[in-house]
């Protein structure tokens, strides 16, 4: 019987479950003295100031927009080959998601597209680091600068991609990364928010549980106040990170250079041995001068294939190898069309991109046996 390769796994090991049972023990469960530690780690780690561990990257991007004062009326600019969360969140600050298709090589955002469509109700742009690619954040950095527009990255695919000589998620005025248990570094659900600016974090957090604040009582001398005192001072949201997945995260970034250099490995020999399979191509390879996150391997089935993209992946489904796809480009999925207009048509290349693509399995374990039976498959199938 053949076993299944999964789409993706986690990469866990003794260290994490070892501080998940300390956790336990310690009887303190909730964001205290592990998410502090975390959030410490993670901000040396990405190079950005401040880090605020949330309950999701959704959160982290909401807290993010809601923040930086993004609110009813405005216009935010993202790609619309993401995530539903991405613009969901947009959504909730009562904001416009205005959507810019992909570029012509890559499925990051098409930089020249995206600028056409700022308006005077523009206050923001969320630049997806798709696949762990680096999008073209030095462009879009120079728009938001010029345009005095905010850059929110959503890095929920990009822990360890690089631009430059500096990290995803520190090009922003804030970001979030995700910790969603297929993500390249898990904490089962998780995501943290990065910022450079003080009084982002401050508001952020504030946001993050109920816009409940105890510093009007701490300030000055010593209050003789109680500590159960506190005031309301946001209509907040529920966003915090708990100490069991800090516990977990913890580890996973003194894993992370491991678990890159796994990802690397398995995307070259992907690229090396994919090549010139008729009519596949790698819809995201790493651009000059970045670090790519590989966290998706992603290719593109082109019309004249063998076999479509639906095809091949049912194939692959039926040799036991688990693929998938990322993404249904937002404007055709029936809430933004019906809320906000969106239709078929209206942005080409994301669309014909989405009949293409195709993820292959791509995790940190995966062995060099798994590997060669997707190879070989993929192979033996577009031949
Ligand atoms: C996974 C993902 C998110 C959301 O992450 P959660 O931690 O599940 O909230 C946001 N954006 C993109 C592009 C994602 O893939």
């Amino acid at each position: 019987m053949t076993t299944k390769i999964p789409f993706a796994k986690p990469n866990l090991g003794e260290e994490e479950i070892a501080e998940v049972v300390d956790t336990l023990r310690s009887g303190w469960l909730t964001t205290g003295p592990k998410t502090k530690r975390f959030e410490e780690d993670f901000a040396r780690y990405t190079g950005v100031a401040h880090a605020l561990g949330t309950s999701s990257c959704t959160g982290a991007l909401h807290l993010a927009l809601a923040s930086l004062g993004i609110t009813d009326g405005d216009e935010v600019l993202t790609s619309t080959m993401t995530f539903a969360a991405t613009a969901n969140v947009i959504v909730h600050c009562g904001a416009r998601p205005v959507f810019a298709d992909v570029a012509p090589h890559s499925m990051s955002v098409d930089v020249a597209d995206l600028e056409r469509r700022i308006t005077d109700k523009t206050k923001a742009i969320v630049a997806v680091h798709y696949a762990g690619r680096p999008c073209e954040i030095v462009a879009l950095r120079a728009i938001a600068d010029r345009r005095g527009l905010k850059l929110v990255e959503d890095a929920a695919h990009a822990v360890g991609a690089r631009i430059g000589d500096r990290g995803a998620g520190a090009w922003g005025d804030a970001a979030g990364f995700s910790f969603y248990a297929n993500k390249n570094l898990t904490t089962g659900e998780g995501g943290m928010l990065t910022t450079p600016h003080a009084d982002v974090v401050a508001r952020a957090r504030v946001l993050r549980l109920q816009g409940m604040t105890r510093d009007v009582f701490r300030r000055g001398e010593a209050s003789a106040l109680p500590s159960w005192r506190y005031e309301i001072v946001a209509a907040g949201f529920k966003y915090p990170m708990s100490d069991i997945q800090a516990a977990i995260g913890i580890h996973q970034l003194n894993r992370m250079e491991a678990s890159q250099l796994a990802r690397r490995r398995i995307a070259a020999r992907y690229s090396a041995e994919l090549a010139g399979v008729p009519g596949l191509t790698i819809a995201q390879p790493e651009a000059e001068g970045t670090v790519h996150a590989w966290h998706l391997y992603v290719v593109r089935i082109a019309p004249g294939a063998r076999l479509t993209r639906d095809e091949l992946f049912t194939a692959l489904a039926a040799r036991q190898i688990e693929c998938s796809v990322h993404f249904v480009p937002l404007h055709l999925q029936p809430y933004y069309q019906q809320a906000w207009g969106y239709a078929a048509g209206d942005f080409p290349r994301a669309e014909a991109a989405f009949e293409e693509i195709l993820s292959l399995p791509l995790y940190p374990t995966m062995t060099d046996g798994e590997q060669t039976r997707v190879i070989e498959s993929i192979v033996e199938l577009l031949r």
